[in-house]
C-alpha cells in the first residue's frame, strides 16, 4: 500500500485533528501491556465521534489498509499492538458518558470512557457498575467489551457480556450498526451484539455501549483467609456461597504469589504463620451487622472444620483496601517480572489443583531461575499464572506451549478473560473445534473481506 496515497485520503477527509504522523505520538501507541513485539503504527487516527470512525474505516477499506483498534492498551494478549505497516485507531477521544437512567439502572457511554470513570460516575447516584479489574484506571469500556473482560466480581455480577445491553458498532466498510437497545429481554432474531463482544475488534469497532448497572450495596464485608490446602479453599467457597448470596469476590493466591508481593514490593506478611493458599473474600450485602455476623459465623465454622488456618476480617474501609493490596499487587509484579509469560486459563474446579501441581513442578524444574506465580478468580474457575523474567522470546513461547497443552489435557480453556490476540493464535485449536474455527473464519470473511480490521488477531 502506498502510504502517501493513504495519508492524503485520510488527511483530506478527516484533517490533522484526527490524523497524526507525529513520531512521538506514534511511538506512544506502539503496544499494549503484553510481550508481543511492538511497532509504532504508520499513522494514528483519533476520531472524536462514531461518524469519524465510519469515515476512516470506509477509506481504509477502500484502500485495503490494515488497521489495529486501540482502547486503553492494557490488554495482555497483544491484540492492540500494531504490526508492521498497520495504521492504529485509538478510541480514547470517544470519552463521553452520554446518558444515565436512574430508574432503569443503565448508563450509555462512548467506547473510550474508562472503566473507573463509569464506576465513579454512577456510584454517587445509588448504583454501581460492578465489573472491576486492576487496570480500571486505563482500560476502556470498548476494550472491556471487545475482550469480554471478567475480573474480580464475575462470581456475583457476570462478565462484561452480562453487563452489555446494547452496542453501537462500525463495520469494516464504514457501515454504522446501531444496536443500542436498553431492554433486558429481547427475542427479536439473532442477537447480533454478542458477535462483537469478545471478538477482540476483528469484525467491528465498538463506538457506544448501553450498560446494565447494579444497585449499590449498602454494606461490603472484606476478609483475608489463610487455608491449609487448595481443597480446603474450594470447600470454603461452597460454604460461603451457601451462607452468603452476596459473595462478590473469592480471589485465590497461592503462597508463592503472596511471598513475591511481600518480598518484591516490601509488603508485610499478612499472618503470623504461613499457609499454602490465601483467599480474599468480599461480600456485597444490604445490612452491615447481619452480613458481618453471617460472615464471621461462617468463618468460625470454617476454622472449626480446619478449612481455614487464620483469618482477618476488615474492620474499616482502610482495612479492606489494605487486604485488597495483596491481590492488586499483580499490576506491579507484572512490571517486575518483565519479560513475562502471563496466563488466564479457564479450568474446571476439580482439575485445578492437579493442574497447578503439574505446572509448578514442570515450570519450576525446567526454568528454576524464574518466578512462577499462581493466583486467580477461584469462584469462576479462572486460574492466572505469571512466569518471569523470561530469558528470550523463544523461552516465553516454550513456556506458553507447556502451559496450554497441560490446560487442554485438564479440559480447560486457554483464555478465560484476556482473549487470544496474537499471543495465543497458534494455540486456539486446543480450545475450539475445527468446525467452530471454520465458522469464525466464514463470519470474518463475510464482514471483513479485505481483512483490514485487527488482521492476524484471534484467527490466522
Ligand atoms: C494490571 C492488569 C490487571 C488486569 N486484570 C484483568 C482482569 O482481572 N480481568 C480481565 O478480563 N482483564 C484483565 N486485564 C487485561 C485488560 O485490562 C483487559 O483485557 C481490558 O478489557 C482491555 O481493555 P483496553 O481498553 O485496555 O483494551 P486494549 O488493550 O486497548 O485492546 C484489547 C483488545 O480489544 C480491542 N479493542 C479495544 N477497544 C475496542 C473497541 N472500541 N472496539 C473494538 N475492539 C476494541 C483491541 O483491538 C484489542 O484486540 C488486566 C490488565 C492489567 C494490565
Amino acid at each position: 500500500m502506498d502510504i502517501s496515497n493513504l495519508k492524503r485520503a485520510l488527511f483530506q477527509e478527516l484533517g490533522d485533528d484526527v490524523v497524526s504522523d507525529d513520531s512521538a505520538l506514534l511511538n506512544s501507541h506502539d503496544g499494549d501491556w503484553s510481550e508481543a513485539p511492538r511497532h509504532a503504527p504508520e499513522l494514528l487516527l483519533q476520531p472524536r465521534c462514531p461518524a469519524q470512525v465510519a469515515t476512516a474505516l470506509a477509506i481504509l477499506n477502500r484502500l485495503c489498509q490494515p488497521v489495529v483498534i486501540q482502547g486503553g492498551l492494557t490488554g495482555l494478549a497483544g491484540g492492540a499492538t500494531p504490526q508492521q505497516g498497520e495504521v492504529a485507531m485509538s478510541l480514547s477521544r470517544l470519552n463521553r458518558i452520554e446518558a444515565f437512567d436512574a430508574l432503569g439502572g443503565t448508563v450509555t457511554v462512548q467506547a473510550g470512557v474508562t472503566l473507573e470513570q463509569v464506576q465513579e460516575h454512577v456510584e454517587g447516584q445509588g448504583w454501581i457498575f460492578p465489573l472491576d479489574l486492576g487496570a480500571r484506571g486505563s482500560c476502556q469500556l470498548g476494550g472491556n467489551a471487545a475482550t469480554n473482560a471478567g475480573g474480580n466480581r464475575v462470581l456475583r455480577y457476570g462478565t462484561m457480556r452480562e453487563r452489555v445491553l446494547g452496542l453501537e458498532v462500525v463495520l469494516p466498510d464504514g457501515t454504522l450498526l446501531p444496536m443500542l437497545g436498553s431492554v433486558r429481554k429481547d427475542t427479536t432474531g439473532i442477537d447480533l451484539k454478542h458477535l462483537f463482544i469478545g471478538a477482540e475488534g476483528t469484525i467491528g469497532v465498538i463506538t457506544r455501549l448501553v450498560l446494565a448497572l447494579a444497585p449499590k450495596p449498602k454494606a461490603t464485608q472484606t476478609a483475608l483467609c489463610a487455608c491449609s490446602s487448595f481443597e480446603a479453599s474450594a470447600r470454603l467457597l461452597v460454604l460461603l456461597k451457601r451462607a452468603l448470596p452476596g459473595l462478590s469476590a473469592f480471589e485465590l493466591m497461592w503462597e508463592g504469589f503472596v511471598a513475591a508481593a511481600v518480598e518484591m514490593l516490601g509488603m508485610p506478611w499478612p499472618f503470623a504463620t504461613r499457609s499454602s493458599v490465601y483467599v480474599l473474600i468480599e461480600v456485597h450485602g444490604q445490612d452491615d451487622v447481619t452480613d458481618r455476623t453471617i460472615l464471621e459465623t461462617s468463618l468460625a465454622e470454617a476454622l472449626e472444620a480446619d478449612l481455614v488456618d487464620d483469618v482477618i476480617v476488615a474492620q474499616s474501609i482502610a482495612d479492606a483496601s489494605r487486604l485488597w493490596t495483596y491481590r492488586e499487587a499483580v499490576g506491579e509484579l507484572l512490571g517486575r517480572l518483565k519479560p513475562f509469560a502471563a496466563f488466564d486459563l479457564g479450568v474446571p474446579l476439580p482439575q485445578m489443583e492437579s493442574l497447578v501441581a503439574t505446572l509448578r513442578e514442570t515450570l519450576g524444574r525446567t526454568y528454576p531461575g524464574m518466578r512462577h506465580l499462581f493466583f486467580g478468580h477461584l469462584g469462576d474457575g479462572n486460574l492466572h499464572v505469571l512466569s518471569g523474567p523470561c530469558a528470550s522470546d523463544e523461552q516465553r513461547q516454550r513456556i506458553e506451549r507447556t502451559v496450554y497443552e497441560a490446560t487442554a489435557k485438564a479440559d480447560g480453556r486457554i483464555s478465560a478473560e484476556h482473549g487470544i490476540g496474537v499471543l495465543k493464535l497458534d494455540s486456539l485449536s486446543l480450545s475450539r473445534s475445527a468446525p467452530e474455527l471454520e465458522l469464525m473464519r466464514r463470519i470474518k470473511n463475510v464482514v471483513d473481506p479485505h481483512a483490514i480490521l485487527n488482521r492476524g488477531r484471534v484467527l490466522e
